[in-house]
């Protein structure tokens, strides 16, 4: 059965969509089975996996909103064993059409449990709020990985993501944990950098991942391939972090 990570942080730019890519495609070259949903309108993460617009029949947002069956929405993406549920920007309108509706925070939730049996790692990528759409990632999650970019005011918001956290455990989802917290962007030739670095390790403890982002430029050329950047440039930085992440993840849950 799959596990089911939410990538999450309401700040736009930190690196969620970047992670979730990455993370994905390094689990998938280590033979694990992943599916990678995109619930930001932006739909970043399916243009950065190399899906087209033209491939594109159903979304996202017809699963949420219409309750098209998920696995009608299924593409590959150009990464083996990774395929992707996209998203438009026809989601845009998703936080209004699904407000006055029955049970609308489990419908992601419900749409996964269908395809949970065929991956062993699903990857959600979320939208910069903490709106229905995110309350409907934390409570379709396994738990939820916190990108943090390593700049002024990084722990600034994340009170409020916590809040959110809280208030889906009460709610709807009493097992949901933290995944883990993830420095991104990092740039060792600053104080700043090690500064924040402290900062939110003396704030989350063992909970930081021992793995670090760094700044690198691969991983920001690496969307407008379509590619992840493990199949971009191996021998980058960017392929080396991410895949060492995919190893701590996997170490944590007993899945070397
Ligand atoms: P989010 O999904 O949180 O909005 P993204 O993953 O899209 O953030 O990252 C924001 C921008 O920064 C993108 O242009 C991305 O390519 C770039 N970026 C992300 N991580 C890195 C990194 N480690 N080094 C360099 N550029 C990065
Ligand atoms: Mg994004």
């Amino acid at each position: 059965m799959a596990h089911v990570i939410a990538v999450a942080n309401q700040k736009g730019g930190v690196g969620k969509t970047t992670t979730s890519v990455n993370l994905g495609a390094a689990l998938a070259t280590a033979g694990k089975r992943v599916l990678l949903v995109d619930i930001d309108a932006q739909g970043n993460a399916t243009s950065g996996t190399g899906i087209q617009k033209s491939a594109i029949e159903k979304d996202i947002y017809d699963v949420l909103v219409n309750e098209v069956p998920l696995a009608e929405t299924i593409l590959a993406s150009t990464h083996e064993g990774m395929d992707v549920v996209p998203a438009t920007i026809q989601l845009s309108g998703a936080e209004i059409e699904l407000a006055p509706q029955m049970a609308r925070e489990m419908r992601l939730k419900d749409a996964l449990d269908t395809v949970r049996d065929q991956y062993d790692y699903i990857i959600v990528d979320n939208p910069p709020s903490l709106g229905v759409i995110t309350i409907n990632a934390f409570t379709a999650a396994d738990s939820i990985l916190i990108p943090v970019q390593s700049e002024y005011y990084a722990l600034e918001g994340l009170g409020q993501l916590l809040n959110t956290v809280k208030l889906v455990q009460r709610h709807f989802n009493t097992d949901l944990k933290i995944e883990g917290v993830l420095l991104t962007m990092f740039d060792a030739r600053t104080n700043l950098g090690q500064e924040v670095n402290s900062e939110v390790r003396t704030y989350f403890g063992d909970q930081v991942y021992k793995t670090i982002i760094p700044r690198n430029v691969r991983l920001s050329e690496a969307p407008a391939h379509g590619l992840a950047i493990t199949d971009y440039d191996p021998s980058s930085r960017g392929a080396e972090v991410y895949t060492a992440l995919a190893k701590e993840v996997l170490a944590a849950h007993g899945d070397y």
